[in-house]
């Protein structure tokens, strides 16, 4: 018998997860087994998820930026890509929080249910909220002091400290690209070998997520079993949605007026990598066929697609971070925090970064959410609540990863004319 693809065993997880409850609780035990006996294998699977996040970070990081050596060969095509990058990874956060403010779905879980979510996470929402306030009361330059770390392993250590790994690893990159090759070469093997095995961990990690999604859907149910909590859910999920439809939306105005070419030529070219993307929920697994569509129907040569795509995949995730914004201001609303302007303006920092470090494979970019989160001083035990859709957001947003790095490879091409 062939086995079920993931995403549908995460489907089935979550379905029979919320019956599982639903039936459970109609008895007077029902809730607290779930509580006892259930919800410790979500949690688990949420440390699964937290415990690779700083190796990912390390990993992934250090090997794209070690991998952009070629820069100084193409130093033109090089800056462009990468500005282009940042640019549309920037603009796809902006958007994303945009909307989040204006939706407000967070606002759609009633203050009961808000009271239950908070007493449920309360000592870890209090610790992050205190660590927040404590941090605010500080001078205005804090928030830059504290990305530079004094000790990496103190860092590591410390999943409040994300963005001081980070740091660690873009210097620790660039300095890799800075000395001849036989100089880090061993290094650079060393790194490259490490993301494999971290990204095979996350492999094994997803192999568990049916079982995670199971248990974190039944005790969400069991512990807060009003249907606004579902209802705030499906408004989050549309907004995550909106904002991706706008995104692709942009890439057509970008590749018509930067490089072009029509909508339909583009969308009909790389329809196939955006359907792949969406079943494998991985830029990583649909990055053959993407350069394969890019360079044979979209008319981008063999040099730019070998250098803009692969990086792309790595570095270039604008659905990934737009969901990180989103996700993590849905996350402080249902908590009843009220996110200042400094803080939404340093979630663009992070989740710009954390995208850029998150894998090209399922679920990394939630794995990536606990920086922004982190850093936001927002309670990371709302992850449990957003995990629940996860999955169908991870299709999506997979796929406007892949249709960013196709349509900015077509611009690139276009100015150093390489677009047939
Ligand atoms: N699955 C996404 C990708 O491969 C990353 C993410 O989880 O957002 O592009």
């Amino acid at each position: 018998m062939k086995k079920l693809a993931l995403h549908w065993q995460i489907l089935l997880g979550m379905v029979t997860g919320v019956l599982f409850a639903f039936i459970l609780i109609q008895f007077a035990w029902g809730k607290d087994v779930i509580v006892d006996w259930v919800k410790p294998f979500g949690t688990i699977f949420i440390n699964l998820l937290k415990l690779i996040a700083v190796p990912l970070i390390l990993g992934s990081l250090i090997k794209g930026i070690s991998d952009l050596k070629d820069i100084s060969k193409l130093s033109q095509m090089g800056g462009r890509t990468i500005g282009l990058y940042v640019m549309t990874t920037i603009l796809a956060v902006s958007i994303g929080l945009a909307i989040v403010n204006i939706i407000k779905p967070g606002s759609y879980i009633s203050e009961q249910t808000r009271t239950e979510l908070v007493s449920n996470y309360t000592s870890d929402a209090n610790s992050k909220i205190k660590a927040a306030a404590v941090q605010r009361q500080v001078g205005p330059l804090q928030s830059l002091v504290d990305i530079v770390p004094d000790n990496i392993f103190k860092a590591a250590s410390d999943n409040g400290n994300m963005l001081q790994v980070i740091f660690f690893a873009i210097i620790f990159g660039i300095a890799m690209i800075l000395l001849p090759e036989a100089q880090s070469k061993p290094v650079k093997d060393f790194f490259d070998s490490f993301n494999e095995i971290i990204l095979k961990m996350i492999d094994l990690i997803m192999l568990f997520s049916p079982f995670g999604v199971f248990a974190l859907l039944a005790a969400i149910v069991a512990e807060s079993p009003s249907l606004d909590l579902f209802k705030a859910l499906g408004m989050y999920g549309l907004t995550v949605l909106l904002g991706l439809a706008i995104m692709i939306g942009f890439y057509l105005l970008l590749v018509k007026v930067l490089a072009r070419k029509s909508a339909s030529f583009f969308l009909k070219g790389i329809s196939p990598a955006q359907l792949l993307a969406f079943s494998t929920s991985s830029s990583a697994a649909t990055l053959p066929v993407t350069m394969e569509r890019v360079v044979d129907n979209l008319g981008v040569d063999d040099e730019v697609a070998s250098f803009v795509l692969p990086i792309g995949a790595t570095i270039n995730m604008d659905g990934t971070s737009l969901y990180q914004a989103v996700a993590a201001v849905f996350i402080a609303q249902a908590f009843g925090m009220d996110l200042s302007l400094g803080v939404q303006l340093g979630i663009i920092v992070t989740a710009t970064l954390a995208s850029i470090g998150s894998a090209a494979v399922p679920g990394a970019g939630m794995v990536m959410l606990v920086i922004v989160l982190a850093q936001a001083g927002i309670p990371e035990a709302g992850l449990a609540l957003i995990f629940a859709i996860d999955r169908p957001l991870d299709m999506c947003r997979t796929t406007v990863n892949v249709t960013g790095d196709a349509a900015v490879s077509m611009v690139v091409a276009k100015s150093v004319n390489k677009l047939a």
